[in-house]
């Protein structure tokens, strides 16, 4: 029962200079989130031992009486949550939840309709090095030029390719997608709907955005990004039509023992998420995105070719656009780092650049709304980006601004 600190000082250490990173920048990737305490405690727990093949009431293993409680928590609430008939809450990530739901709607060979990695959609969606990829016949659909998603194109994409699957989900687009106008085409096509809503589930389940759980046949998540919870991921549906499918998709079909310490953290997660705090939390994420996409399109930006993709946002991030810009996205995230914000470059639609490099950068709020900030603190960190990306910027005043930001908020106080 030795401490980490004395049995193994390294990765001790490591872990110091991150939560010490954590604490002393600012959070701005808009996948990234602070867990609470709580989350991480159960995360830390004796569970992780437990081991569990099968599902509550129905293991491959003895002993599971006390997992099972901590599973079917979570999957009350996760269903009570976003309305959903049906959840699976043992996929190790969001990546492994793409993998199952796929394969539970589809065989190996079948087309699939997502949107271009390219323009905002996830690797899980169809990318050529994925197995989405790998095993399916991938047609993409694209942004046009607002910067929307082309609900034509995806229209006539599915009338011409007949998909077994349509694909509603993005990893790095501002704006709503149109549900039920998804539904209405996989219905005329007679494709099954996925939406993934890794990114916005936080969103859905404040009630800040449409929740598309009533119009797909499946959905999937991430617990991590704006639901908050620890990393992990969930499958959703609005009835039991795909649940025996789905289930034996996660396991035996690509799982084995769950992650119950995880699972056990999801739970946590999703009473959090059922709160009035979250719900306010997630309004100051939503105030925080428009506030920044406000401040990159005023004419000092514009003046050094900085600007937003769509114009705007309607969710917890915001895509930056650096095409008629000196500096790449590898640049200016480079320039960020050096002020003490942390995000990451970002292709943009029709982007010149190679991919490595990219004209853009990807700005979300999640964490830092976690961390408390309000309007007025968003518009300093909106300033302070804005400046930071023009010519001559002055890197240590920049970073003393995010400093004094750091400290009003301070991060995990009673971590050390
Ligand atoms: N789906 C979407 C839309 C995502 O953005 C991501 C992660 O970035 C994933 C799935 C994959 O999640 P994970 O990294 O947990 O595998």
């Amino acid at each position: 029962n030795t401490p980490l600190h004395e049995l193994d000082p390294d990765v001790a250490a490591a872990v110091d200079a991150e939560l010490h990173r954590q604490q002393s920048t600012l959070e701005m990737i808009a996948s990234e989130n602070f867990a609470p305490v709580a989350v991480m405690e159960a995360q830390g727990t004796v569970l992780t031992n437990k081991y569990a093949e099968g599902y509550p009431g129905r293991r491959y293993y003895g002993g599971c009486e006390h997992v099972d409680v901590a599973e079917q928590i979570a999957i009350d609430r996760v269903k009570e949550l976003f309305g959903a008939e049906y959840a699976n809450v043992q996929p190790h990530s969001g990546a492994s939840a793409n993998q199952a739901a796929l394969f539970a709607i589809a065989q190996p060979g079948d087309t699939i309709l997502g949107l271009d990695l390219a323009h905002g959609g996830h690797l899980t969606h169809g990318m050529r090095l994925n197995f989405s990829g790998k095993q399916f016949n991938v047609v993409a659909y694209h942004v046009d030029e607002a910067g929307l998603v082309d609900m034509a194109e995806v229209e006539r994409l599915a009338k011409e390719n007949s998909p077994k699957v349509i694909i509603a989900g993005w990893s790095a687009y501002p704006r709503q997608l149109d549900f039920a106008e998804f539904r209405r085409i996989a219905d005329e096509v007679g494709a099954k709907l996925w939406v993934d809503m890794a990114h916005f589930a936080g969103l859905v389940a404040a009630g800040l955005h449409p929740n598309p759980v009533p119009y797909a046949d499946v959905v999937t998540s991430t617990t991590h990004k704006t639901l908050g919870g620890p990393r992990g991921g969930i499958i959703l549906a609005r009835n039991k039509d795909f649940a025996k499918k789905l289930n034996s998709a996660v396991f035996p079909g690509f799982q084995g023992g769950p992650l119950e310490h995880v699972i056990a953290a999801k739970a946590v997660s999703f009473k959090v998420a059922a709160s009035e705090e979250f719900k306010e939390r997630q309004e100051r994420t939503l105030d925080g995105a428009r506030i920044l996409a406000e401040r990159l399109v005023q004419d000092d930006a514009k003046a050094v070719g900085v600007g937003v993709a769509s114009g705007g946002t309607d969710v917890h991030l915001v895509l930056v656009d650096l095409r008629d810009s000196e500096l790449d996205g590898q640049q200016a995230e480079d320039r960020l780092h050096e002020v003490g914000i942390t995000v990451n470059r970002n292709a943009v639609p029709n982007d010149p650049r190679p991919p490595m490099v990219t004209s853009g950068l990807r700005i979300g709020t999640p964490a830092l709304a976690t961390r408390g900030f309000d309007a007025d603190d968003f518009r300093e960190v909106a300033d302070v980006i804005a400046e930071a990306l023009k010519p001559g910027f002055d890197a240590e005043a920049l970073k003393a601004r995010v400093t004094a930001l750091a400290d009003k908020h301070p991060l995990y106080p009673g971590l050390k």
